[in-house]
């Protein structure tokens, strides 16, 4: 096994040992492609999700959210293309029954990039005899389409419900809404974080590949005449800055951009951000000029005109669309693939998750030195106290060392050990995580000097 894939079972396993990632429907033997986000999980995603919309949404004027539904009406897939192609090519293996993404299977086995073109890869996979990765024989049927859509029904609506395969559908109907309510001026953007499905061929990679996930969208709107390029690197820059503040290294991320051929239609450009997972270099987060392909179809299929009114002009337009696309559970995998750490201590060994401190999951643990009163009734004080304005966390089981170990592994920036001798001086000592440093500090002065170091 190779370093890369041995620090990944490491953090899988971290991430299931101290509460952060469990697989979904386990005790039935799990359900491939969902995961339950656990105690410390839930807590890091909330934090990577609010540190994007405090980024892009609450700090700027231009930019407003929206919660939209995951339900959405049957037409709405006919007009953005989704109902009769949104999915990848699929290929089964005739021995073990097993699924795989055929453009994948092709290219692991020959380096050719074959997607979209179902014939050749058919042709190559005879070609080059690939066999089966699961079972190693060779007996495969035509590659197909298949649709990543999950179906459902609703009462009182005729056509065929999908879960949403992305959340920028509900932006798209909502622009005359917003527009509207807002009064907003080009050019402006339309932003919401949701839930996202799809059926994935092969899901994998821990939460790199999901068939139910979270997706961070922007939906961002601009003249059609607009010299939109430095627009669209701005945006680039703002997504590699984004994951620098997730714990990416500058080094570890790239720009893929979209073949002329291999572009949607409507698209002037399509750049994917590509993250050096432990599995290699994949996409992490994009970003495509759209055009005015979703608004006008929209206007098409529904019953609204989607154009923007210029007052200063006296023109109607359909404004041109810049979309940057953030995955949730992508992103913390880039937080917790960076933030893992492997440290000698004399002869010791310690597993640090060095997240920044804004993402850590507890930013305080309060440890009482011993389970007397004495010390356990002072401490929980104190917790609670501090509660109220940080997220906290009361340990008072096993030695005061293994302690700041469990606080090392999960990403805690500081303990607070409340001992004897705080009965008499008043005071506590903290210790930080990265420098393991101790610090002694007056009670009373605590919760400033908590609150300058967690912004730091
Ligand atoms: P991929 O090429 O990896 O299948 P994609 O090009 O289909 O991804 P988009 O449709 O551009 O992805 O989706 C936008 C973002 O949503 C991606 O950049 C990624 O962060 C996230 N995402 C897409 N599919 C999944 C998935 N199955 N599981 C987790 N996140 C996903």
């Amino acid at each position: 096994m190779s370093e890369k894939e041995n620090k990944m079972e490491k953090i899988v396993s971290l991430c299931k040992r101290r509460g952060f990632i469990f697989q979904g429907s386990e005790i039935y033997g799990g359900m491939g492609g969902t995961y339950t986000y656990g105690p410390l999980g839930v807590e890091l995603k909330n934090n990577i999700k609010q540190l994007w919309w405090k980024k892009f949404v609450q700090n700027r004027t231009n930019i407003v959210g929206i919660d939209g539904p995951i339900l959405l009406h049957p037409k709405l897939w006919e007009a953005s293309g989704h109902a009769s192609g949104f999915g990848d090519a699929m290929v089964d293996c005739k021995e073990c029954k097993k699924r795989f993404r055929a453009d994948h299977l092709v290219e692991d086995a020959t380096g050719q990039d074959l997607e979209g073109k179902n014939e050749e890869m058919t042709k190559a996979i005879q070609e080059n005899e690939i066999k089966c990765p699961n079972c190693g024989k060779f007996n495969w049927t035509e590659v197909k389409d298949f649709n990543m859509m999950f179906k459902t029904q609703m009462n009182g609506v005729e056509g065929d419900i999908f879960l949403r395969p992305e959340t920028a559908g509900a932006i798209f109907v909502e622009f005359k809404n917003v527009l509207d309510s807002t009064q907003q001026k080009l050019p402006f953007g339309i932003a919401q974080i949701g839930k996202a499905f799809r059926n994935e061929i092969v899901a994998g990679n821990f939460i790199f590949r999901l068939r139910e996930f979270e997706q961070m969208e922007i939906e961002y709107l601009i003249r059609p005449q607009e010299n939109w390029e430095p627009i669209f690197d701005d945006w680039l820059n703002q997504q590699e800055d984004f994951a620098m503040e997730l714990g990416a290294k500058k080094e570890d991320l790239r720009r893929l951009e979209h073949p002329k051929e291999k572009l949607s239609h409507y698209s002037k450009k399509t750049i994917d951000i590509e993250y050096n997972f432990p599995f290699g270099f994949k996409e992490l987060y994009g970003l495509a000029h759209r055009g005015d392909f979703d608004l006008t179809q929209h206007t098409e299929f529904g019953n609204e005109k989607l154009e923007y009114f210029d007052q200063e002009s006296g023109e109607r337009f359909i404004p041109h669309i810049l979309e940057p696309t953030f995955g949730v559970e992508r992103s913390l995998l880039v937080a917790l693939v960076s933030a893992y750490t492997e440290e000698k201590v004399g002869d010791d060994e310690r597993v640090v998750l060095k997240f920044p401190k804004k993402l850590a999951p507890v930013k305080i643990a309060f440890l009482p030195l011993s389970k007397k009163e004495e010390l356990t009734v002072p401490t929980k004080e104190l917790f609670t106290q501090m509660s109220d304005k940080f997220v906290c966390q009361y340990d008072e089981t096993q030695s005061i060392g293994k302690r700041y170990r469990r606080q090392d592994e999960i990403g805690t920036p500081y303990c607070v050990t409340f001992d004897f001798d705080s009965l008499e001086d008043k005071s506590v000592t903290v210790r930080d995580r990265d420098t393991m440093e101790q610090e002694r500090i007056k009670i009373d002065e605590l919760e400033n000097y908590l609150t300058e170091k967690l912004s730091e």
